[in-house]
């Protein structure tokens, strides 16, 4: 059990968010109870993650995906007000972080995908603001881009998009979790020779296939469901709260 402004103020501190120029504010979003026992995580506050945590008597939720996007309607009405409405009528806080958990070093999405990956990761790419979001590093051995497909499908339950625009095996990788498929090209130039994200767009593929190399989209929320887990459990052991993560289906 912990004090909520506790453990705001340790995890904001502990993702250094005003280092961050975001979409979205970082940190406690909807305030809920002042004590929290039992947090449960999840990639998105959708309405399914809301009724799960009331269900489990949840006093918070972590996630990457909250709510308050730069140039979406400032309005709590619609689908907006049904999930917030249930947050505040069950108290429970809703705590979302955006870049600063895609960028942390230890807990973060991108660190987190690479070890699953079995990366060793070099460095970053990718500016927002002062920090680096993408990663890039290598493969101990270089794989066919066939393998490396059958990997993303094994660790992640779900099989990848792949478009090949790189000649021969693949051993120097980037990545980036979530809808980062924009960085491409500055992974071509890093000379990569493939370049894993969440989603795709149509120019995706011409620009792969003129910078000679490969693109995977391993699925926005399948890239994004690992740092909500590393930092929900670092909290709970920080802390001495119940935490669960609760993976619920998106095919996106
Ligand atoms: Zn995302």
């Amino acid at each position: 059990m912990a004090r909520l402004n506790t453990i705001v103020d340790y995890t904001n501190e502990l993702l250094d968010i005003g280092q961050f120029k975001d979409y979205c504010p970082n940190g406690l979003q909807i305030q809920g109870k002042t004590e929290v026992q039992r947090l449960i995580g999840g990639v998105t506050a959708s309405r399914d993650l809301i009724d799960t945590a009331v269900e489990a008597g949840a006093d918070a939720i972590l996630v990457h995906h909250g709510y308050f996007w730069k140039g979406e309607q400032a309005c709590i009405t619609g689908l907006k007000y049904e999930r917030i409405r249930r947050l505040i009528e069950a108290g429970i806080s809703l705590l979302a972080y955006h870049l600063p958990l895609d960028a942390h070093a230890e807990y973060g999405n991108n660190v987190q995908l690479g070890r699953l990956l079995g990366v060793e990761i070099e460095g970053g790419f990718g500016r927002q603001g002062n920090i680096d979001i993408a990663c890039y590093g290598q493969f101990p051995q270089a794989l066919p881009a066939s393998e490396l497909a059958e990997r993303l499908h094994s660790v992640l339950a779900r099989e990848p998009f792949h478009i090949h625009g790189h000649d021969g095996m693949i051993q120097r990788i980037g990545w980036c979790t979530g809808a980062a498929q924009g960085y491409l090209e500055e992974a071509a130039a890093l000379g990569l020779d493939a370049f894993i994200s969440g989603e795709v767009s149509e120019h995706t593929y011409h620009v792969a296939q003129e910078a000679g190399i490969d693109f995977f989209a391993a699925g926005h929320h399948a890239t994004e469901r690992y740092g909500v887990q590393a930092l929900g459990a670092h909290l709970a052991e920080h802390f001495g709260l119940e935490f669960s993560f609760k993976d619920l289906y998106n095919p996106v």
